[in-house]
């Protein structure tokens, strides 16, 4: 055996303890400090050191145990067959490599594999017990996860009940967050002054991991489930067998599952997903390639940290090079600056970027950006363009410094910083770009919901002064809006239609339209139901507010302080006069919103409910009622005489429950 120099040593020593650190802030905090690249590389120089150097080899190194720890504040939970991680491949050669040591084990048995998606989320274990859910897990070091049963219950798409009995059954697969879910929830952190999460993966564990479950539900998370842990009281001979299997128990099963006998098929099959991984709402970070027969995996076995009849195939990461040609700042609707790196066209993950937003001051700081830098950008979780690195080596001496505005750029008042807070507002509550932005704000989904009523067309109207604030809105005549340019008679009766529709959103929309600093749609519902009309909720001190247990001092402070202003009064009694529904009529308000970006489709018949009754409980807990199955359901509920829809929901790998369980996902989620 060859001796070891100290070099090596030292090299691997240090490895080991910066890899453990990168463990502890991914696994742990869900915060990690470098990208997965980054990791990678580090864990492969290890591993290649260790492989050249038996004698240097532990087996606590990081390259010998699965990654994560328990955290404080929840129950260990002890799995009952170790949660293992999966080995890596990086190129063709890597696959053929894998192929290789599988058929060197299997001689000359003819083997079959399975390709999947690798969801880039986290791995979770559920144990049924006499099919029911008992205990939800994380991986943790693989031998013993975080119970978070509870967190778990809140996921929509994770059956409470199997749909057949099953004496116990542990099964495996991702909960993640999906791309859209990210963008808003980070969207929202923003605004709020929280710190973002780096990807969606970062997103679900951080959503997953927390001390109450009504933050989970919050935050539209969902599953695939890719594999059967242990199974007692059924007999199962491949692995694609047992996908189909789980998908009748009405677990959520990708549908992208593909056989292949030969490893050439599956590279050509992995080719294909290089460009169209960036079309699906969810990220997925590679494929997975699985041999199908159980008993060949039996023969294969495992290596200390993963299956040996498995392996992932890893994209590389999407980064761009190209060229900040300038920074501007736009201006919020609560006054907040917010600076845009305008970037010469490039293509990344999926589409061409022009745009990247730079958050603030010290951002730009921080990272060094100035206008002509040479930059690497990629997309947050396949979604958010964001500047990764300025290319120093690359600058020429003819870049400019971004001078940070001391005055707002729209109204030219003196811009302000508050004290630990990263932003820079504008505090002129009648800045044209605050108002323009609040309109904007105000006719949007979430708020009025005024259709057909986009950006574009409330610039045109505030053009041409046919509008000041919100409320002139509905004031605005056929004449006003076919004067408009590209407005024909037909858009203009349907826009008024639609700004007459408006005036009956529930009181939580209006709530949420009005704007206030730090009351987003959460918030606004939870107002609503306690104060039952916008009058009441006028009238709020902050001793009322913070009385709610969910209304904290920074939130009381700015409602109060809304209601507080001359304008706002006017523009709210504008809307009072105007008809615009102010109270709580009947309890019809979605005082829980447990189901809040979930879309159900209903079909066939249910003993205690009509599709109208059903259709009422969905809706009055936030979620949506659809007709038709797509791959954007979350549940297909389905009553006795199910037909077509039930057949496109299993073809989808849609969640199918009955009326039992559907009643179970009511309950359930308001018992929290
Ligand atoms: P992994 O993510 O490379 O692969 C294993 C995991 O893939 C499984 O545990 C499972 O959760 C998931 N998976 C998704 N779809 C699957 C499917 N269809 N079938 C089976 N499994 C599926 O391994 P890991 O151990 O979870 O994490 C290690 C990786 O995490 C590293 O390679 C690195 O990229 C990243 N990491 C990054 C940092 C950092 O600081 N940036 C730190 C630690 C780990």
């Amino acid at each position: 055996m060859i001796s070891v120099p100290e070099n090596i040593h030292r090299e691997v020593e240090e490895l080991r303890q910066q890899l453990e650190e990168h463990n502890y802030n991914y696994y742990v905090l869900d915060n990690p400090t470098i990208s997965d690249e980054q990791y990678d590389k580090m864990m492969r120089h290890l591993i290649q050191l260790e492989e050249e150097y038996p004698q240097l080899a532990t087996v606590d190194s990081p390259s010998q145990r699965v990654g994560g720890h328990v955290q404080q504040g929840f129950k260990p939970a002890k799995h009952l067959v170790p949660m293992l991680s999966l080995g890596n491949a990086f190129n063709e050669g890597e696959l053929h490599d894998f192929d290789r040591r599988v058929r060197s084990i299997l001689g000359d048995q003819l083997v079959e594999y399975v390709v999947e998606l690798k969801i880039d989320g986290l791995a979770i274990s559920l144990l049924y017990q006499n099919g029911r859910l008992v205990r939800g897990a994380t991986r943790g070091d693989g031998e013993t996860g975080e119970d978070i049963t509870e967190n778990l219950r809140t996921v929509g798409s994770i059956p409470l009940k199997l749909r057949h009995t099953v004496e116990q059954l542990e099964v495996r697969g991702e909960a993640y967050m999906p791309k859209e879910a990210f963008a808003k929830l980070n969207a929202h952190r923003e605004e709020t002054g929280e710190v973002l999460f780096a990807n969606p993966r970062n997103a679900a564990a951080g959503s997953l991991r927390q001390l109450d479950p009504k933050v989970t539900a919050k935050r539209s998370l969902s599953t695939f489930i890719y594999a059967i842990g242990n199974v007692q009281g059924q007999a199962i001979t491949s692995h694609v067998e047992g996908l189909n299997w789980l998908k009748e128990l009405g677990f959520r099963i990708n549908p992208n599952i593909k056989t292949f006998s030969d490893i050439s098929e599956v590279i050509d099959y992995v080719n294909t997903w290089s460009e169209k991984r960036f079309e699906l709402p969810y990220v997925i970070d590679g494929l997975v390639i699985k041999v199908n027969s159980l008993a060949q995996q039996q023969e294969l076995g495992y290596t200390a940290k993963s299956p040996r009849w498995a392996t992932a195939y890893k994209f590389p990461a999407e980064k761009a090079q190209t060229t900040v040609e300038d920074i501007r700042i736009s201006v919020g609707r609560t006054g907040v600056l917010t600076p845009t790196a305008y970037l010469k066209p490039v293509k990344v993950a999926g589409s061409t970027v022009s745009r990247a937003v730079l958050h603030n001051e010290d951002i730009i700081k921080q990272k060094n950006i100035r206008i002509g830098d040479s930059v690497v950008i990629h997309k947050a979780g396949d979604i958010i363009p964001e500047v990764v690195e300025v290319l120093q080596e690359k600058r020429t001496g003819s870049e400019r410094d971004f001078v940070y505005p001391e005055q707002c750029p729209e109204c030219g008042t003196k811009v302000v910083r508050e004290e630990g807070e990263a932003a820079t507002r504008c505090p002129n509550l009648h800045c044209p770009a605050r108002s323009r932005e609040g309109i904007f704000h105000f006719v949007s989904r979430s708020a009025m919901d005024i259709d057909g009523l986009g950006p574009a067309v409330v610039t045109q109207l505030l053009q041409a002064e046919l509008i000041k604030d919100a409320s002139d809105l509905y004031n605005l005549k056929f004449e006003d809006l076919i004067s408009l340019e590209r407005i024909g008679d037909k858009s203009a009766q349907n826009l008024l239609k639609a700004i007459n529709d408006s005036k009956n959103r529930p009181l939580s929309q209006l709530i949420f339209a009005l704007g206030i600093r730090h009351v987003g749609q959460t918030a606004a519902k939870t107002l609503a139901s306690h104060f039952r009309s916008v009058n009441k909720l006028a009238q709020a001190t902050e001793e009322d507010l913070v009385s709610i247990p969910e209304v904290g001092p920074k939130m009381a402070e700015s409602i109060v302080n809304w209601f507080g202003q001359k304008s706002n009064i006017n523009l709210l009694n504008k809307l009072l006069s105007a008809g615009v529904n102010a109270e709580i009529v009947e309890n019809v308000e979605p005082e829980n919103n447990s189901l809040s970006g979930k879309t159900f489709v209903l079909t066939g018949t249910m003993e205690s409910f009509s599709r109208n009754e059903a259709k009422e409980v969905i809706e009055a807990r936030g979620g949506r009622v659809s007709s038709s199955v797509s791959k954007k359901t979350d549940y297909v509920v389905a009553g006795e005489k199910s037909g077509s829809k039930l057949q496109k929901a299993q073809q989808l790998g849609v969640a199918i429950v009955d009326e039992e369980e559907f009643k179970k996902i009511l309950t359930a989620q308001e018992s929290e």
